[in-house]
This record gives structure tokens, C-alpha cells and sequence, in this order.
């Protein structure tokens, strides 16, 4: 598939700077924020479906290609808890409301069974009815630790432990964390798919 021009269904710049620089100077990515100020509901119940919904939004706006992520937090014990629901866990009160209700929810439990995974699904559409999406999931796995460790990062950093490291997710440098995470294995695979890797 041959890209100009792709439109990042988020109006984060910073994420719109990461994608160009992954994609070089041959694609040109546009936010969506240039064609819509409109947010579409995420009505998923799965990280991947979110993805679909938003890029086909950015594609029905745009009439551009359209590439969106979803990521979060997916917990074992809780069935896979935060999950899509990650940004918003504790319905407000941001990071740290967030991570206090995860140990809350995980206070009983011992380290064998504290197993959870970053997540990051991508989604590309090539137009807003695309029936073949492309797609790519990253995972990231480690634990949850009892207490917070590091500053570094955000969301939930401080409480995911990482073993290949033997560190918290929030005491990695931030290059070191951009090689691991699972946003990275995501648009590792992202780069193949495109034939760019
Ligand atoms: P977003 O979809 O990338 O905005 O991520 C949704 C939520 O998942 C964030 O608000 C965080 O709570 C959590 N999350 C996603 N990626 C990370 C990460 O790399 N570290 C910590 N938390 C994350």
C-alpha cells in the first residue's frame, strides 16, 4: 500500500510528531483536529474495536486514510480491568486517583497472580468503509507492584513492573522505555505491515 498522506485520528502532537518520525518524509500525517473538532464515541468493548471506530471517524472526516490507537492497562486478576476503561478508572482525579483504586482492587492479591499488560492497538483504514482494516496490537507484560516506584512516565508507570528491566515501567529513561513499550512492538509491526520496516 503506497501512503502520501495519512491522517492521525488524535489531537495529541506529540503522538502526531512520533508517527511522522516513524513514517518519514514520505507520508505526510495530518490530525484529525484540521478536519473535526467532533470526538466520535467509543462504544467498543475491546482496545481494537475503539481503534476501528476512531479511524474510520478520522477517515469519514478527512476523506483521507485514517490511523488511530487505543491503549491501556489490562489486568489478570481483574479480568482484564481498566482496560479500555484505563484513562478513566477511577471516573476522575486523573493518574493518581487511578493508580490508588487499582491497589485497592489488588490489595489481597499475591505477586504470582498481579500478571498485567500494557496494551496498544492501531488501526489503519484505507477509507471510512475500509472492510479489510489494517491492524496491529503491541502488549507489553508485567506485574503490578504493591506501592509506586519512579517518576518517569505517566498513567500507570509507577506501579508496572517490567522483568527484563527489574525496574518499574515509571524508572526507565524515557528512550528506553520507547523501545519496549508495547506503543513501540505496536508500530514495530505497523512499519512491516507498510513495508517500511
Ligand atoms: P491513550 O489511549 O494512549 O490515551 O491511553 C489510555 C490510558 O491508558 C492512559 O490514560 C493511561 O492511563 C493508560 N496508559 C496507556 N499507555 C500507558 C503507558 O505507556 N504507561 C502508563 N499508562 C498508560
Amino acid at each position: 500500500m503506497t501512503l502520501t498522506q495519512l491522517v492521525l485520528a488524535s489531537h495529541n502532537a506529540g503522538k502526531l510528531k512520533e508517527l511522522q518520525a516513524l513514517l518519514g518524509d514520505a507520508v505526510q500525517v495530518r490530525s484529525v483536529g484540521e478536519f473535526s473538532d467532533v470526538e466520535p464515541e467509543e462504544t467498543g468493548l475491546s482496545f481494537v474495536e475503539n481503534a476501528i471506530l476512531k479511524a474510520r471517524h478520522a477517515a469519514r472526516v478527512s476523506g483521507l486514510p485514517a490511523l488511530a490507537d487505543d491503549s491501556g492497562l489490562a489486568v489478570d486478576a481483574l479480568g482484564g480491568a481498566p482496560g479500555i476503561y484505563s484513562a478513566r478508572y477511577a471516573g476522575g482525579g486523573g493518574d493518581v486517583a487511578n493508580n490508588a483504586k487499582l491497589l485497592d482492587a489488588l490489595r489481597d492479591v499475591p505477586d504470582a497472580e498481579r500478571g498485567a499488560r500494557f496494551v496498544c492497538a492501531l488501526a489503519l483504514v484505507r477509507h471510512a468503509e475500509d472492510p479489510l482494516p489494517i491492524l496491529c496490537e503491541g502488549l507489553w507484560h508485567g506485574r503490578i507492584l504493591h506501592a509506586p516506584r519512579g517518576a518517569q512516565g505517566f498513567g500507570y508507570d509507577p506501579l508496572f513492573w517490567v522483568p527484563e528491566c527489574a525496574c518499574a515501567s515509571a524508572e526507565l529513561a524515557p528512550a528506553e522505555k520507547n523501545r519496549l513499550s508495547h506503543r513501540a512492538r505496536a508500530m514495530a509491526q505497523l512499519r512491516q505491515r507498510l513495508g517500511l520496516a
